[in-house]
């Protein structure tokens, strides 16, 4: 599948749309500029790993995609490997893939990269993930 069928792929046919209830990391995110906006929910098992999982986004395909995505890849995660799964898709939308090896960590998640050629649209792909530092954030300090 090219860059761009993966990415219409999450955008017609979106994964985990169903709200998580119970959810243990949650949070929402708005974009007034173009009207983008996301709620992300995860529910933990006993082990601290993402069980259930769920992205529900309005707005372009860029956001769309990029929920999807990241929802789909966060299952199984703990809530560490979530902050490095942020950390290193920021970089990537930063700067471009510098080393080959992060490629099969991100997924499909790396064909957002292509997002980086529109700065404006930057925005819309990191949407779900300004949801997903904040949730954490906000988790963290529910549960310290
Ligand atoms: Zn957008």
């Amino acid at each position: 599948m090219c860059i761009r069928d993966r990415i219409l792929d999450h955008y017609r046919d979106p994964r985990h749309r169903a709200p998580v209830s119970h959810a243990d990391v949650e949070a929402e995110e708005f974009n007034p500029f173009c009207g983008d906006r996301v709620t992300l929910q995860f529910r933990l098992d006993g082990q601290g790993r993402v069980v259930e999982a769920s992205a529900q986004s309005e707005g372009c395909s860029i956001i769309q995609a990029s929920a999807s995505m990241l929802a789909d890849i966060a299952l199984g995660m703990s809530v560490a490997e979530l902050e490095s799964l942020d950390e290193l898709f920021r970089a990537m939308m930063q700067n471009g893939l510098a080393a080959e090896g992060g490629d099969h960590r991100l997924g499909d998640l790396h064909s957002l990269q292509v997002v980086r050629q529109f700065p404006v649209r930057i925005k819309c792909a990191l949407l779900p993930w300004t949801a997903l530092a904040e949730g954490i954030k906000e988790f963290r300090s529910k549960n310290s």
